[in-house]
């Protein structure tokens, strides 16, 4: 028996995220919310975030479209949890740089590596990363909401 190529393993991984999405669904009482669509695959994503403290504490997503781009979500909000806001934009950061100008995966990355395995295709990198671009939309409206409370 010889190991399976990254390849097939990132397509489970694609296909595990897609039939068994994590964290969706929206959440009770979210603090920020933002939504984006991708035209050209017919894909939407809309991303619930429950910030505390610079903090995420919860996450939750829905939407519909094509297994890359639910499975980005799904992916996403696994990694979400407990991280500050400046940690999740940073992560938004390296997937951009590897999915848009094809930089080398961060190791810090993790399974997210596996979107760029099924994203080689200019018309896939939009929908891997509707998600992300999503959540820097959560992101910029949660560092707003932050500064008003500082000031206001
Ligand atoms: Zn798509």
């Amino acid at each position: 028996m010889s190991e399976p190529p990254f390849a097939d393993l990132y397509r489970e991984l694609i296909l595990d995220h897609y039939r068994r999405p994590r964290n969706r669904g929206p959440l009770p009482s979210p603090t920020v919310q933002a939504e984006g669509v991708n035209p050209v695959c017919g894909d939407e994503i809309h991303l619930d975030l429950a910030v505390e403290d610079g903090t995420i504490r919860d996450v939750g997503f829905w939407g519909q479209g094509c297994s890359i781009s639910q499975s980005s979500a799904s992916m996403l909000t696994e990694r979400l949890k407990g991280r500050p806001l400046e940690e999740a934009e940073e992560l938004a950061g390296k997937v951009r740089s590897m999915l848009v100008e094809g930089a080398p995966p961060d190791r810090s990355l993790g399974d997210l590596e596996a979107l760029e395995g099924v994203a080689k295709l200019p018309v896939r990198v939009k929908c891997a990363l509707l998600a992300w671009n999503v959540l820097l939309e959560a992101l910029r409206q949660a560092k707003a909401a932050a500064q008003e409370e500082h000031h206001g």
